[in-house]
């Protein structure tokens, strides 16, 4: 074990003396590019009602005829990029036997389809052109068409506009996309390589490992290397902290892995994770981090209305928001006092920038529901990417609790005898089918009260 870590700790690594190859999504790509204009254009909005999307998506698929293939995974390498790039994605429709063959791109929408015209959304062509080059060229065809659904997840009614393009067309289209993403994505790859280098570098910060430390840390760096998972379980005081990140830093910097989540149940792990990080730093570590505060927190303008009309960080935040990226490489430690002071100077909703920077920098200090929560996980980084990650996951014995209070719903019998009582005069057959859940609710009472038990199924009686 002992051998292991001071290997981690001397050899040279060779992967990191030269840019690794990256991969982006075709999503991100293409909102990394092109996106504009205010917030709510495919920001907060379209996390909200990602789960609905994916269902509507399904339902689009399953109605297209035999031979129709849904989510077909595509990707190509941009060759003559330094390092190359790989651009991945999922085509949701493919109709490979018509000839000329289509590609659907699928959206779902609240919008009325009558307000849905072909200009709608030039993201949405641009993701189907992307997967329509990628195709094309692939399968030597020199053209192809795009069919873009709008999905309307109320009516369940759809909306298809069609478009013919040429693989030349879509060559400079690709070609232009990626020049422009390139152009930032060299600065990234300079810091990663200036990051890997300080790795090299990085000997454990303290002058000597407490009791356990070292063991721990050995074994940490092995679950990394072999893809595995590991628990520990070990006294306060012991310094688990920097036991987990300091192996999980090395194996960044050996490229074992592209990213590290260090996920707490509370603030005050965040603030012993970014000291740790920040005494790294002070011993020779050249590393991005980004701490994550929730977005009630950290709004400038509550009660949280991210409506552009209402909150000027939200109008225009795409093209400021752009702006206010360059300052990546004037910051190591993107904590919340800092987060702040950038997205002040631009103008900038700091929710959504931390998000934004999170996608750039090595190492993501968040709460777990970020990755374990279902309505807000982050979608950018665990629908599309197939990058590996390291999960440090700080008291793991909260994870239980929390899981269980991000997958369970509450009815609370009070709100449904409110809105019943609310309703009768007006809609009085909802009101009808409101009283009929609220003696559901008062058998189930009874029987709880009966058994002498809390009641398991998330009904509070009240
Ligand atoms: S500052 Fe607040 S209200 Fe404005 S966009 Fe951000 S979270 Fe929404």
């Amino acid at each position: 074990m002992l051998e292991s870590l001071k290997k981690m700790q001397t050899e040279p690594v060779h992967q990191a003396e030269k840019h690794q190859p990256q991969t982006v999504s075709v999503h991100n790509l293409v909102e990394f590019v092109l996106q504009a204009g205010d917030l709510t254009v495919g920001g907060f909005q379209m996390r909200d009602r990602a789960q609905a999307g994916t269902q509507g998506h399904k339902q689009v698929q399953r109605s297209r005829p035999e031979g129709y293939q849904p989510e077909v995974e595509i990707a190509c390498w941009v060759e003559d990029a330094d390092p190359p790039l790989e651009v991945r994605g999922r085509i949701d429709g493919l109709y490979a036997s018509e000839d000329p063959v289509i590609i659907e791109e699928i959206k779902t929408t609240t919008l009325s389809l009558d307000l849905v015209n072909e200009d709608h959304n030039q993201l949405h062509w641009a993701q189907a052109q992307c997967y329509a080059y990628m195709y094309a060229q692939q399968n030597n065809l020199s053209g192809i068409r795009i069919h873009l659904t709008y999905y309307h997840l109320d009516s369940k009614k759809e909306k298809t506009f069609e478009r013919h393009y040429s693989l030349a067309e879509l060559e400079v289209f690709f070609h232009d996309l990626t020049t422009a993403y390139l152009d930032w994505f060299g600065k990234i790859s300079a810091l990663q390589a200036r990051r890997n280098q300080s790795i090299q570098q990085l000997e454990f910060p303290y002058d000597e490992y407490r009791p356990g430390q070292r063991d721990m840390a050995v074994a940490v760096y092995k679950a990394i290397r072999d893809n595995g998972r590991l628990y520990v379980q070990s006294p306060t005081g012991v310094g688990k902290t920097i036991a987990a990140l300091f192996p999980a830093v090395k194996a960044l910097g050996q490229g074992l892995a592209a990213k590290i989540f260090y996920l707490t149940a509370k603030t005050p792990g965040r603030l012993v994770a970014e000291k740790a990080l920040d005494d790294m730093r002070r011993s020779s570590l050249d590393l991005r981090s980004v701490t994550l505060t929730a977005k009630e927190k950290i709004c400038f303008c509550p009660p949280v209305n991210c409506d552009p009309e209402v909150c000027v960080f939200a109008r225009g935040y795409f093209d400021k928001a752009k702006i206010a990226l360059t300052e990546i490489d004037q910051h190591q430690a993107f904590t919340r006092p800092v987060i702040e002071e950038i997205s002040r100077k631009y103008e900038v909703c700091p929710f959504e920038f931390s998000l934004d920077l999170a996608l750039w920098v090595d190492c993501i200090i968040c709460d777990y529901n970020y990755v374990f929560d279902p309505r807000v996980y982050l979608h950018r980084f665990f629908d599309f990417s197939k990058e590996p990650y390291i999960f440090l996951v700080d008291e793991a014995h909260n994870l239980p609790d929390r899981a269980r209070a991000m997958y369970s719903a509450e009815l609370d019998k009070g709100t449904v005898l409110d809105l019943q009582r609310t309703l009768k005069p007006h809609l009085p057959g909802l009101a009808k089918k409101l009283n009929g859940i609220n003696k559901i609710m008062l058998e189930i009472r009874k029987a709880c009260e009966a058994d002498d038990k809390r009641c398991a199924c998330g009904i509070r009686a009240s």
